[in-house]
């Protein structure tokens, strides 16, 4: 079976030599050696200044804490995106307002956020889906006008740079995950991302229990802490990212001309500088062709992923019906796309595609 994705695995011989390190050091987490300096190495590569984490949805978490918002705050948010992006939320115990996503980008629509604003909205999280950026001058104009926060969902930017800067320096804070399914993983891990070193000081506070260097108390705290292990990893694939990267893209423009005018692609934004070619998403014409060559595709050797499915407003808030998220989540299909996946794959997937597109 070809998956969706495969983890980018660094030398096994190159692993084995930072891991036996550790047998002698006996220095397996809280601020190793290697979380350190993978801490360094990001925020030399993006210019920004940033907390690793042990999960994306940590660090959402901890970037929603952030901001001691008051009880019973609303957060502007997408229902088009993973689970835990409303989930962080939700856990907090504050409302998540669904707007609606733009029909081309997949991305919030910009032009429906200032009318669900409240007297108790105190902050927008949006995602850029797909490693898409959002719309971020407009949703910065938004957020002075009424005051608001700004957390970016950037699980899915790892390497995207919007105008000549990294995306995850836009926003008060970023969130990055490392999950393995992402393009640059740690196995599990994730990022909160800021210029604002202030904020990045609390979030690692935040994810040591609420500790200070002094190891007193002086915050509400969680673990969400990186092991060694996991930092290993990510110095390990940070030296063959850009191979992976480039890779990814010479699939992705064969999938492009292949399928043009077949499928619908998503609208990457004009303001992109450099893309990470994450996912190879497609939209089809109706969601019944869309399952049907999701099973085609399986019976075949493919697994696809229907993502992001159901639109989260079916699931949290089912009266507020955000109909163009519904309705893409019904068409939307990701194929396999990833550095080792070779073109003959892509070139049986796309005739599948054509056969049951034209039916
Ligand atoms: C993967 C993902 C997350 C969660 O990250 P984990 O590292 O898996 O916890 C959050 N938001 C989006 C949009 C994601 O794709």
């Amino acid at each position: 079976m070809i998956n969706v994705t495969r983890s980018m695995m660094p030398e096994f011989d190159k692993y084995v030599q930072m891991i036996e390190k550790l047998w002698h050091t006996r220095w397996l987490t809280n601020n190793g050696e290697y979380l350190v300096e993978l801490e360094k190495s990001l925020e030399k590569r993006f210019d920004t200044r940033c907390a690793i984490v042990s999960n994306g949805t940590l660090a959402l978490l901890i970037s929603v804490e952030l901001f001691d918002f008051p009880p019973d705050s609303e957060i502007i948010t997408t229902p088009f995106t993973f689970v835990a992006t409303a989930g962080s939320i939700l856990w907090q115990k504050y409302k998540p307002v669904f707007v609606d996503i733009d029909r081309e980008t997949f991305n919030i629509d910009v032009r429906a956020i200032e009318s669900r604003i409240t007297d108790k909205t105190k902050a927008i999280l949006a995602v850029h889906v797909f490693g898409n950026p959002c719309e971020v001058e407009k949703i910065e104009e938004i957020a002075r006008r009424f005051q608001l926060k700004i957390i970016y969902d950037a699980a899915h930017c790892f390497d995207v740079y919007y105008k000549g800067r990294s995306i995850y320096k836009y926003g008060d804070v970023s969130i990055a995950s490392f999950h393995a399914t992402k393009v640059f993983h740690t196995i599990e891990g994730g990022a909160v991302f800021s210029d604002n070193a202030e904020l990045v000081e609390r979030a690692k506070r935040l994810r040591n229990f609420g500790f200070d260097e002094n190891v007193q108390i002086v915050d509400k705290g969680i673990n969400a802490k990186m092991n060694e292990f996991q930092a290993a990893m990510g110095l390990l694939n940070l030296e063959i990212v850009d191979r992976e990267i480039e890779k990814r893209r010479r699939l992705y423009e064969i999938y492009k001309r292949e399928l043009r005018g077949i499928v619908e692609f998503q609208r990457l934004s004009e303001g992109i500088t450099k893309y990470n070619y994450i996912y190879m998403p497609v939209v089809f014409p109706s969601g019944d062709i869309r399952d049907a060559v999701h099973e085609e595709l399986k019976k075949q050797g493919y697994n696809t992923r229907k993502y992001f499915f159901p639109s989260l407003d079916t699931v949290f808030d089912k009266d507020n019906r955000c109909e163009v998220a519904r309705d893409i989540s019904q068409r939307i299909l990701h194929l396999p796309l990833y550095g080792d996946l070779e073109e003959e794959h892509v070139e049986t997937i796309c005739s599948v595609i054509k056969a049951c597109v034209r039916g």
